[in-house]
């Protein structure tokens, strides 16, 4: 027999039975997950084992490097975008998570030459494309890539109206999260500091524009990307 095959069975004998009531509420209720996660395809990206999450948790989204399409569309058809849309506007869920993560190949392909049959890749790479650092790419510039494209994402979020609607009236938070794969932990984003702190360290999940803070007045959003620069020493 093949191993997908087993794998299918397996699902089907041995896991179901132990959570079928739950499936068999999240079909007679519907779903009702409370985060958008948008995560990068990397194989090594758990999400469900990340947060601990079960069925009915959360609305994935995953593509290569968990980067958000601006919200005009002029780019071309995009499942990234309606699956935005159709959890802000449908599910109404409370979270955005966006999660990029260390080693990622789409950041380190910002440095090398993508193939010309790759077209699709080619354009596609061009979201995190400001990302990108003038430098030779070493360990630490890859690291940093990562996060600045994170980033990137959040800010690209809030173009899309429902999203900014809803984060200006404090019912969504955004969450900008850098897994770093060899350590098994999340480095979260706080838009105060402009800085991924471990989450071992950190006091919330992540924080993305007008996260409110308890001292601070929430800054504007459009200094995110720019106060994770200043962390750096400049772009
Ligand atoms: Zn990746």
């Amino acid at each position: 027999m093949d191993d997908l095959l087993q794998r299918l069975r397996h699902f089907h004998t041995d896991f179901f039975p132990q959570h079928q009531s739950r499936f068999q509420s999240l079909v007679t209720d519907g779903q009702h997950p409370t985060t958008l996660f948008i995560g990068c395809s990397d194989s090594r990206l758990v999400p469900y084992l990340l947060t601990g999450a079960g069925p009915g948790e959360l609305f994935i989204v995953r593509n290569v490097g968990a980067l958000v399409p601006p919200y005009d569309g002029l780019h071309g058809l995009h499942g990234t975008a309606a699956a935005i849309e159709f959890a802000m506007l449908n599910l109404k869920v409370s979270r955005i998570v966006v999660c990029g993560h260390s080693h990622c190949g789409a950041m380190k392909a910002l440095y090398e030459e993508v193939p010309a049959e790759a077209k699709n890749l080619r354009a596609w790479l061009d979201l995190a494309r400001e990302a990108a650092l003038p430098v030779q790419v070493t360990p630490e510039a890859l690291c940093r890539t990562e996060q600045r494209a994170v980033v990137l994402q959040l800010e690209r979020l809030m173009d899309y109206p429902m999203v900014r609607e809803r984060v200006e009236k404090r019912e969504v938070t955004l969450h900008g999260w850098h897994y770093v794969i060899e350590d098994g932990e999340v480095h979260v984003f706080d838009v105060q500091t402009g800085q991924f702190l471990p989450a071992s360290q950190s006091e919330h999940s992540g924080t993305g524009p007008y996260q409110d803070a308890p001292q601070d007045a929430p800054p504007d959003e459009q200094s995110i990307f720019n106060e994770i620069d200043a962390r750096w020493g400049g772009r």
